[in-house]
């Protein structure tokens, strides 16, 4: 197994540009003659049709030869599934529209990236919590690694300053967790949306996706779960996993027509190339035991991946897209939604036929399960 490496410290951080222009390495010509062939050959209707099939199918293959590299890598490495290994690098309190949370910054020994965990669970704030539970309706919802020693002779000021600490840090107050003995399990099913990174939607408030709106619902919804518990996974694994450049050239290509599945295996790429391994192990270290737990989430093959990755799902919550909902609503009902959450970008509710159009797709194509609402009057 090899060691966490910090991401500051990995070679390949700064390392120089991949000899392949291509990512794949295997598709440029076909994607150069798939797009040779679109506007003079392809209609809209011709693509729903399927005229795109072959050049699809070669995407797949290609696709299918990068997933079986990948896992050739995994096994000349001597990693399996199961090495995945994550640590909490630091946490801090971050009060947000929806209350206060703990960020966690996460390192694993599979990529270079910093995925996060946002947890909420106010009770831990509170002056006299106790640092095992005990006297507590819940087990908190704490970060094993982050708990544990990070070296012998760790003080208690270093432990504080990388928020291994209990309760709320104050001038006047600061209280460097106990080292655990043993692994801690939750005893209730917390509320998880395990989200994946996307940069157009959540920063630049994009009307191409929902994820900004998404994001903020589920700190919504967790806001107002028991406990106020629950747990935002933050993967940074953008446009379902073939990172923002790809996504760029993917926006080109649905600007000539193709769909947001379309796109991505026309630039040889899988429809969802993302992975759930590290969330798996994310959730493990905040505890996430027998008890499961309750995924918010409209895609059934997110709930099979954390299955998959021995996490029980024991509830799947759907996500409604607020102007779905709104088709319904009473008149007033819209304002109250984009009352909450102000300070979010995805905060109010957005709407625009690009984003129908997604969400459709995400529906007919991606097998969503979400009723699709009536056309807008
Ligand atoms: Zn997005």
């Amino acid at each position: 197994m090899g060691p966490i490496v910090p991401v500051s410290s990995r070679s390949d951080v700064l390392a120089p540009a991949p000899k392949r222009l291509h990512p794949t390495g295997v598709n440029a010509p076909q994607l150069r003659s798939a797009l040779e062939a679109l506007p003079a050959v392809l209609t809209l209707a011709d693509i729903a049709a399927g005229a795109f099939t072959v050049a699809a199918r070669n995407a797949a293959l290609a696709a299918a030869n990068a997933k079986a590299a990948a896992a050739l890598k995994v096994q000349e490495e001597g990693l399996t599934e199961e090495d995945v290994e994550v640590r909490c690098m630091a946490r801090t309190r971050i009060p947000t529209a929806y209350g206060p949370v703990f960020l966690h910054v996460y390192h694993n020994n599979r990529d270079g990236k910093e995925h996060l965990a946002i947890v909420s669970d106010p009770a831990q704030l509170e002056a006299d919590a106790p640092a095992n539970g005990q006297k507590q309706q819940f087990v908190p919802i704490r970060s094993h690694t982050l708990d544990t020693q990070s070296h012998d002779g760790e003080t208690a000021q270093e432990r504080i300053t990388r928020g291994a600490y209990v309760s709320r840090l104050s001038r006047t107050a600061a209280s460097a967790s106990a080292v655990p003995s043993a692994r801690t399990e939750l005893s209730d099913s917390p509320l998880v949306r395990i989200h994946s990174e996307c940069f157009t939607g959540e920063t630049l408030g994009s009307l191409r996706c929902d994820c900004g709106e998404q994001l903020d619902s589920a700190l919504s919804l967790i806001a107002h779960a028991p406990g106020r518990r629950g747990i935002v996974l933050y993967l940074r694994q953008e446009g379902r996993g073939i990172g923002l450049l790809e996504k760029v050239r993917a926006y080109n290509l649905q600007d000539l027509g193709l769909d947001t599945v379309q796109a991505n295996l026309a630039l040889g790429r899988g429809e969802d190339e993302r992975t759930y391994g590290v969330a798996a192990a994310m959730l493990r270290d905040l505890g996430v035991g027998s008890e499961g737990i309750r995924l918010l989430t409209n895609n059934p093959s997110k709930v099979a991946a954390m299955q998959r990755e021995g996490i029980e799902v024991t509830e799947r919550v759907p996500m409604v897209p607020r102007d779905w909902q709104l088709r319904s609503a009473a008149p007033h009902a819209e304002w109250e939604m984009r009352s909450r959450g102000a300070t979010a970008v995805g905060g109010g509710v957005v709407r625009s036929e690009e984003l129908e159009k997604y969400l459709r797709t995400k529906v007919e194509r991606m097998g969503h399960l979400l009723e699709l609402p009536a056309a807008r009057a």
